[in-house]
């Protein structure tokens, strides 16, 4: 082999080879045969902004270095790293055109998720349900996902938290290839690290409420299933001020909706870099 690859004649009947290979492969399985596009994939962090309620969009914001011979750019998210191995098992985003150098992927709705074990059979997410998606078995809530169409009202109407937004505390890895002419992918897949979805509490907008926080009060609701937020009480520049405690944290949501019920925006939906 190292006398092939040293040899004019032997790099020639490399090249051809690959190609004739590349040629035998459907054109979206295409090997690295195309540009030499590598950069970094940034994942804005922090506060997602847009939203309102539970059903409402969290959003990623991607940003790359645009290259000149691109014809579009493929971007793909899987639930694991993704490389140039497993490149055609994540999911594609967007086709995103050849001029452009960042994209906004929008959450626009939930993915409810009911924890059996704290469901208290009262059925006010049956009522609250307009697509006949939810219904009490054996006592407990179960969502039919092929009627659901993830308004997110059951998450709102729960009154102990028992549905939760399951987009929230999974991985999300993000991926991008420029695609060269003939839908040629670019030689390597440029990956992003690991992002989340969490809840925050937004400290310019905190009302410093301290134990007659919204989320705190019983009377004002559910509050936190797991006894996540505190608040400051020592006197001083932070006094009054809501935590999470994200050891503790189930990221059940409650804690957003509850404040918005009560007229207050202190607590967002956050991209976290793991
Ligand atoms: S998210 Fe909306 S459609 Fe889906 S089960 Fe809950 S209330 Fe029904
Ligand atoms: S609203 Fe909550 S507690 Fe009531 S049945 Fe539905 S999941 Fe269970
Ligand atoms: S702090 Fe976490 S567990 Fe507590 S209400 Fe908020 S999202 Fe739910």
């Amino acid at each position: 082999m190292k006398t092939l690859v040293n040899s004019k004649a032997g790099l020639f009947a490399i090249l051809v080879l690959t190609l004739l290979l590349a040629s035998c492969l459907p054109e979206s399985q295409v090997p690295g045969i195309g540009l030499a596009f590598n950069t970094e994939l940034l994942v804005d962090t922090g506060a997602t902004y847009g939203e309102m309620m539970a059903g409402e969009s969290s959003t990623f914001t991607l940003t790359w270095t645009a290259v000149d011979d691109a014809e579009w750019y493929d971007i793909r998210i899987s639930p694991n790293p993704i490389n140039d191995s497993n490149w055609y098992t994540a999911l594609r985003i967007d086709s995103v055109p050849a001029g452009d150098s960042t994209i906004m992927v929008a959450y626009v709705q939930v993915q409810p998720e009911v924890f059996e074990n704290t469901c208290i059979s009262c059925g006010l997410c049956v009522e609250a349900c307009t697509q006949d998606a939810m219904s009490l078995i054996d006592g407990k809530a179960v969502i039919d996902l092929s009627k659901c169409t993830a308004c997110g009202e059951c998450v709102i109407v729960c009154p102990v938290n028992a549905i939760t937004d399951s987009r929230f505390g999974q991985a999300y890895y993000f991926a991008i290839r420029a695609m060269g002419s003939g839908n040629t992918p670019s030689e390597v897949v440029s990956a992003s690290g690991n992002y989340r979805l969490q809840y925050m509490n937004y400290e310019p907008y905190c009302g410093r409420c301290a134990d007659q926080c919204f989320i705190l009060l019983e009377s004002c609701g559910p509050g936190c299933p797991v006894d996540a937020i505190w608040y400051t009480s020592t006197p001083g520049a932070d006094s009054g001020l809501i935590h999470i405690d994200y050891d503790l944290c189930i990221d059940c949501g409650q804690c957003f909706i509850q404040c918005r019920e009560y007229g207050l925006w202190s607590i967002m939906k956050e991209v976290v870099a793991e």
